[in-house]
């Protein structure tokens, strides 16, 4: 396993480390087996950005006994919301969830705390201000319960001012091929080497499209200015590209590619032994030479939702079925507790997506396509 060092923190992290989240809601064995495998072959980051307790336990559980092999990070302002995680700028219920957090993982301190999900230049102001998290993810770390300091996002103009403010020792940001050309993110990354702020970079497949035939073409479609663009679809975007091509921008020290199983995980660390030609992502650039914001990644970061609805999720049944409603897509949109059919229109996700997505029009279109 190769090891990059994470900026001006000066410690060394696996080069492909490993997000979590696709590993929510199953079964304590399955993670188990799945985190236990990944350390086993080096992986040495782990990320945790939700607020829930009962997947804390799991997780925590599963690091029993390897606390001294691993990196952990924890979201500050990551709160439990019913079942979903959800965001809180109030420092008392930060400080909760926090001490929760190492309740839950058996440890006194985590490596990266992270000022958790900043996107907008007025939560960017609350957060960095007088009294807010910032002030609280120092207090934490002057009493030893995290060793660095970082900040996850998806807006570029506040993650930049958060690599120049001289606060954060690490960046969490999105960096896939597929938004190559998001204006102003190339200097941000820039940036991020100039002054050291090591890049931990999330999504490298796009929430999974990237590798998906159905979901890859839409994308590209997408990418290249709507649905009637003619795209290529017989390019070979694999795991191995998208990382490669991930690894290779300025800045960045790691990706966290989220894995559901073991299989998935070594298909990624296939990387390290990949060839030169396995590696060459150059020819799918022209693909995705143009940014819009609007393609939902199925990141969830819009919820909760005040009916419940897992809007990545749903929104993820309802792409998948615009281009071919199988029966095993019915079965898993008829296995929702809730479905686009129960969407109340109130316009709280779009409030909160950091890309740009219509979800109420998405949701009628998922509720006519499984009616
Ligand atoms: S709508 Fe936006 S925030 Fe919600 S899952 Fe999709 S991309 Fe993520
Ligand atoms: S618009 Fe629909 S999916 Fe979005 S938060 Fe409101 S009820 Fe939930």
């Amino acid at each position: 396993m190769k090891t990059r060092v994470l900026g001006r923190t000066g410690v060394s992290v696996s080069t492909i480390s490993f997000g979590t989240e696709y590993l929510i809601n199953k079964p304590q064995e399955h993670v188990d087996q799945v985190l236990h495998a990944a350390i086993e072959r080096g992986i040495n980051l782990f990320d945790v950005f939700y607020g829930q307790g009962y997947v804390r336990e799991i997780y925590g559980k599963a690091f029993k006994g390897y606390r001294d092999r691993v990196m952990l990070t924890a979201h500050l302002g990551a709160v439990e919301r019913g079942r979903d995680s959800g965001i809180s700028r109030e420092p008392q219920e930060a400080r909760h969830f926090f001490e929760e957090y190492l309740r839950h993982f058996m440890t006194d301190y985590v490596d990266i705390l992270y000022l958790h999900n900043v996107d907008t230049q007025e939560d960017y102001d609350k957060v960095m201000g007088p009294g807010g998290l910032a002030d609280l993810a120092q207090e934490l770390r002057s009493h030893g319960k995290a060793r660095f300091i970082g900040l996850s996002g998806h807006t570029v103009s506040t993650a930049r001012q958060a690599v120049e403010s001289g606060l954060v020792d690490v960046l969490m940001f999105p960096v896939n091929i597929a938004s190559n050309a998001i204006e102003g993110k190339r200097d941000l990354l820039e940036a991020c080497a100039v002054n050291n702020v090591a890049v931990i970079a999330m999504k490298p497949f796009a929430g999974g499209k990237l590798l998906q035939p159905e979901t890859q073409k839409s994308l590209m479609g997408f990418q290249t200015g709507g649905a009637d663009t003619e795209v290529q679809t017989d390019l070979p975007i694999t795991a191995v590209k998208c990382l490669d091509y991930v690894l290779s921008r300025a800045g960045v020290a790691t990706v966290v590619p989220g894995f559901a199983t073991v299989a998935e995980m070594d298909e990624g660390l296939g990387w390290y032994d990949a060839s030169d030609d396995e590696r060459d992502f150059s020819a799918l650039l022209s693909s995705f030479a143009v940014y819009q914001t609007g393609e939902c990644v199925y990141c969830n970061h819009c919820l909760p939702c005040p009916v419940g609805i897992t809007v990545g999720n749903v929104n993820r049944l309802g792409d998948l079925a615009a281009h071919n409603l199988t029966d095993a897509l019915r079965e898993a949109y008829a296995a929702l507790d809730l479905n686009a059919s129960d969407c109340i229109q109130c316009g709280t996700c779009e409030d909160a997506c950091p890309f740009g997505v219509a979800v109420i029009d998405k949701m009628e279109q998922t509720a006519a396509l499984y009616a």
